[in-house]
């Protein structure tokens, strides 16, 4: 038979990564075994999944609550914890939002993975066809989320806190409950976050690229930029990594927003991570090229004043390029122009016009080779089209919509009008000029 094609389609993959840490992460990964797993063979034993004295039988889903603090009295915080529990004996992959309590990206993905879109039967994680344990936290962070706050009650970063200590301050109790009871016991995670309050990030993943468990992971995302970052010390995907288990950041977006793109892209990478994994059915999507980067750069200010951003968060750059102008009511007429240090990429940028000098208005990822690779999808406002990112909405089926009035409280009346409550009864003629008078 002619014209089949065996062959797999490949994933191209660039490098913009030092020469020395290259060799390290190359090294790493060919030093690496694959840990043996018979405790997820097909044939192997598979219980119920217990979490907080609650059972969870194979191919059911649950949620169950977590207190976030032991306490007999006052406040112990419980936070919802999704266990989809599958049929068959697979790995135990936890997905988790919000530990920065103002990051709604992750929060608004993790609540679609669990409706019934994508957790239905028959739909992506339903429990029946799942291997292995799903555990979903949109809001780790729920005290920081409630106050809208990407810090825990009492001013702490959640985040930087890991594993945490039962002694310690009320964060880090937290952490070390969530550490011993939780984090500690999965096989992998995958933390969805978004910029700090007055920035915006173009979704991309973070990871330890020396790590080859989380390295393998970052590239089952299948999005095109994966920035190899060493993380700071007690943030969870530095203790995951000093556990020797894989952890991803996603990043995408700003704080106090929800982004529709940045959420499709996290929920899309979620379940192509899940599929490349085997956990749930369906072949994951790769992108046309994956580019492994590090050596990024802050943009900072000389002056102060009014910032107009000229291009948009995830735009290509060529060397002079400006990103942006500064002016200040106090100096008119006197403009400072930012421009781009090199050819690149913005990754992150301000979206809060109120600038000191010394402030932050771009994260910068210098490309040096592989710039075409970008150049060759961008849309009308310069910006890379990031894989995932035009698909339709897949959480919102037509059946999820609620009819909205929009005129008003009343109803349509037999000759076409409008009966409204206030005015009483409108013709359709009336209807018309009101309308369109508003
Ligand atoms: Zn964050």
């Amino acid at each position: 038979m002619a014209g089949k094609k065996t062959s797999k389609k490949k994933v191209r993959l660039a490098h913009e990564i030092p020469q020395k840490r290259r060799k390290m992460i190359e090294k790493a990964l060919a030093d690496h075994e694959r840990e043996p797993h018979p405790e997820w063979d097909k044939g192997a034993e598979w219980k119920s999944f217990t979490f907080q004295r609650k059972k969870v039988e194979p191919g059911t889903f649950r949620t169950i609550d977590f207190p976030l603090l032991e306490v007999t009295i006052g406040d112990s915080w419980p936070i919802p914890v999704t266990v989809i529990h599958g049929r068959r004996p697979g790995p135990r992959v936890c997905v988790i939002g919000g530990i920065h309590g103002d990051e709604l990206v992750g929060p608004s993905a993790c609540t679609h993975l669990l409706s019934p879109t994508l957790l239905g039967e028959n739909k992506p994680l339903d429990p029946e066809q799942v291997t292995g344990t799903i555990i979903v936290i949109p809001v780790v962070n729920t005290p920081g989320y409630q106050r809208k706050l990407r810090y825990f009650p009492d001013g702490r970063d959640l985040n930087r806190q890991f594993p945490g200590n039962p002694k310690g301050s009320t964060t880090r109790r937290v952490a070390n409950r969530l550490w011993n009871h939780i984090f500690s016991q999965v096989d992998g995670i995958i933390d969805l976050h978004s910029a700090a309050k007055g920035r915006t990030n173009m979704p991309q993943i973070r990871a330890d690229l020396a790590h080859p468990e989380s390295n393998l992971l970052a590239k089952t995302f299948g999005i095109e930029v994966i920035l190899d970052s060493t993380p700071p010390k007690g943030s969870l995907r530095r203790n995951c990594v000093q556990a020797d288990i894989p952890c991803i950041t996603f990043e995408g977006g700003g704080a106090d927003t929800i982004d529709h793109e940045c959420v499709q892209i996290a929920i899309n990478g979620i379940i192509n991570s899940l599929r490349s994994l085997k956990m749930i059915t369906g072949k994951p999507r790769r992108p046309k090229f994956r580019l492994l980067a590090s050596g990024t750069t802050w943009i900072r200010t000389d002056h102060g004043g009014l910032l107009d951003m000229h291009v948009k968060c995830g735009s290509i750059m060529r060397e002079g390029d400006i990103i942006a102008t500064l002016a200040d009511p106090a100096h008119p007429g006197q403009v400072v122009e930012i421009l781009a240090p090199e050819d690149g990429l913005m990754i992150s940028s301000a979206i809060n016009p109120f600038v000191t000098a010394g402030m932050p208005v771009a994260h910068f990822l210098p490309i040096s080779k592989h710039l075409g690779l970008f150049e060759d999808k961008i849309d009308s406002e310069g910006r890379f089209i990031i894989s995932g990112s035009q698909d339709e909405i897949i959480w919102r089926e037509e059946v999820d919509v609620d009819e909205v009035e929009v005129v008003g409280s009343g109803h349509i009346s037999d000759d076409g009008g409008w009966v409204n409550e206030w005015l009483g009864e409108q013709t359709a003629d009336e209807l018309v000029d009101f309308e369109e008078e508003n």
